[in-house]
């Protein structure tokens, strides 16, 4: 059995004392996961810190995350805008199972009313969301913010497919996690592109997401990593605004 399939028995056959101790408050449910024996592979609450201060400083409506694995950065992230009723958080999460955990995790920290998962590969779902989002909202300009933290290998293919998809404008905030461990090198190597470096590289650099998905040379980024070392891991983020257009 996998370990989160062991956590999903686990969470799910807690005594109605504890349950009670914990429903409605995210934090809690978050403690519940970080004091687990077993470690997962979700942002934490050192990375999540340096996130979460700039969520607040944001005040984003519309958050989107690529990879939502157990919910975790979902309920830290989402909590945030909790008491926003026009934002809403939308998790990206390729696989199934771990959506389900996801879905009682975040249910159990009472943001189901705030969170959607969208269940399949991102480059698959995103054109149908960005379709809903337009016609939702005629004014659409584009995603507040974006956290990306999926497989390492999609980082750019499927930053090349949000950009197509007119997904990133003036304005969007993207945070990728693991930027040194296990690292995304290409990622930051394509943030930090002038457009004539970029267009080259759509141009000549098919994507693995779909070929239509050639990305948009002419946004343009304004990006820092920043480290966030702990007494025996170091890693950073990746935090790059969207700051304007080229115009030649
Ligand atoms: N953000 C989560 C957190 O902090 O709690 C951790 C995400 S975990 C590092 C990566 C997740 O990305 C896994 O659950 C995996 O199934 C998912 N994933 C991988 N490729 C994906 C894709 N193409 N589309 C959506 N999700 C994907």
């Amino acid at each position: 059995m996998s370990k989160e399939t062991e956590f999903y028995n686990y969470i799910t056959t807690l005594p109605e004392t504890t349950l009670s101790q914990v429903r409605g408050k995210p934090h809690e449910v978050l403690k519940l996961i970080d004091e687990y024996p077993q470690n997962f592979m979700n942002i934490g609450p050192h990375k999540g810190k340096q996130i979460v201060t700039r969520i607040k400083e944001k005040a984003p409506k519309t958050m989107i995350e690529l990879g939502g694995y157990l919910g975790y950065s979902a309920v830290l992230f989402a909590n945030e805008i909790a008491d926003d009723p026009d934002a809403k958080y939308y998790s990206f999460e390729l696989n199934p199972e771990f959506a389900k955990i996801a879905t009682y995790v975040i249910d159990l920290a009472g943001l189901s009313d705030k969170v959607e998962i969208i269940v399949g590969r991102a480059s698959y779902t995103l054109p149908a969301f960005r379709q809903r989002l337009f016609s939702e909202n005629k004014h659409y300009t584009g995603l507040d913010f974006i956290f990306i933290d999926h497989w390492k290998d999609l980082y750019v293919p499927d930053l090349r497919v949000l950009e197509s998809l007119n997904l990133i404008a003036p304005g969007t905030l993207i945070v990728a996690d693991n930027i040194i461990t296990p690292g995304a090198p290409e990622y930051v190597v394509y943030v930090n592109f002038s457009p004539d470096e970029k267009k080259l590289y759509n141009e000549t650099t098919k994507n693995p997401e779909g070929k239509e998905f050639i990305g948009r040379w002419n946004i343009l980024y304004d990006t820092k990593t920043i480290e966030v070392a702990t007494a025996n891991h170091k890693d950073a983020i990746e935090v790059t605004k969207c700051f304007d257009y080229f115009s030649g």
